[in-house]
């Protein structure tokens, strides 16, 4: 890491995301205080039920603790599964506890709940007590706000804003394809292939035709590549589950601006006191 940071030349931004547990503190003070580079580490914990999945709540803890005195802005990365969904609010809140400000939360790609519809409500409601809780930013909705309010739509483009480059130096289009070698598009003597890697590909970007009439499809991030093939192996189909989740944070968003417009005219609508009477 510290041989890539030195070496490459003009980089912006160097992002490391790690499970945290090799992390030590002689390299994240290299990171922050000593390489004059903007170096962010993002770190992986699933909050206090992620002994579940084989890690060790108290070690993560520790490492997060650690990073945030270096770096106050950490965003924590969760997954959460159809079993750990039912804590998905304690889990941010376990994070919180450890003085973390920002958290991103994604369904595992694999999930396939057995009945949706309990499923869509157990996520609502807990992403609806994550709207609310105060001093954690949570990325998804942060970003589907920004989105909603500027009018973004989002859009990816195979090999134009970015390429996953491999150990053995072959270039794919994003992580999810790696090592699939009808993905492979170009490596570091030849460059990117854009202009084959969009022949190849035209269904990269493409909705699922689950989405023809979604009113809400303009604001939804279902059209990404990774996205796809991660949840159903395929470009042209999204899971049922990422749907729901997607589905989840839009309506959420939606209602976190409804609610701060409200709130807003309510206060520009408080009278004024000026020489005890009241003026509207
Ligand atoms: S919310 Fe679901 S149906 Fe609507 S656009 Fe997104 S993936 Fe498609
Ligand atoms: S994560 Fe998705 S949207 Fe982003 S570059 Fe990869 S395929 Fe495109």
């Amino acid at each position: 890491m510290k041989q890539f940071i030195e070496r490459i030349e003009n980089g912006k931004e160097y992002v490391i995301t790690t499970n945290g547990t090799l992390l030590d503190e002689d390299f994240a003070k290299w990171c922050f205080e000593e390489s004059g580079k903007n170096v962010r580490i993002n770190m992986s914990h699933d909050g206090k039920t992620c002994a579940d999945r084989g890690a060790d709540p108290a070690l993560l803890d520790e490492k997060v603790k650690m990073l945030l005195k270096y770096q106050e802005d950490t965003l924590i990365q969760l997954v959460y599964t159809e079993q750990t969904l039912p804590d998905l609010y304690d889990n941010v809140l376990h994070l919180s506890g450890l003085g973390v400000k920002n958290v991103s939360a994604a369904l595992d790609g694999f999930a396939s709940p057995a009945d949706p519809d309990s499923f869509g409500d157990l996520m609502r409601e807990q992403w609806d007590k994550l709207g609310h809780l105060h001093g954690v930013s949570m990325h998804e909705l942060t970003a589907k706000r920004k989105f909603i309010k500027e009018n973004i739509r989002p859009k990816c483009e195979i090999c134009k804003k970015k390429v996953y480059i491999n150990w053995d130096g072959n270039f794919y289009p994003c992580i999810q394809f790696q090592n699939l070698s009808g993905f492979r598009c170009g490596d570091v003597n030849t460059g990117i292939l854009t202009k084959e890697a969009e022949k190849a590909h035209p269904d990269y970007s493409v909705m699922s035709a689950r989405c023809d009439g979604c009113e809400i499809r303009d604001y939804c991030r279902n059209s990404c590549a990774c996205r796809k093939m991660g949840t159903t192996g395929t470009l042209t189909d999204i899971s049922e589950a990422a749907c729901m989740e997607e589905q989840v944070h839009i309506l959420t968003a939606l209602e976190q601006i409804a609610e701060s417009q409200r709130r807003k005219k309510k206060t520009e609508e408080k009278p004024v006191k000026q020489s005890g009477k009241s003026v509207t």
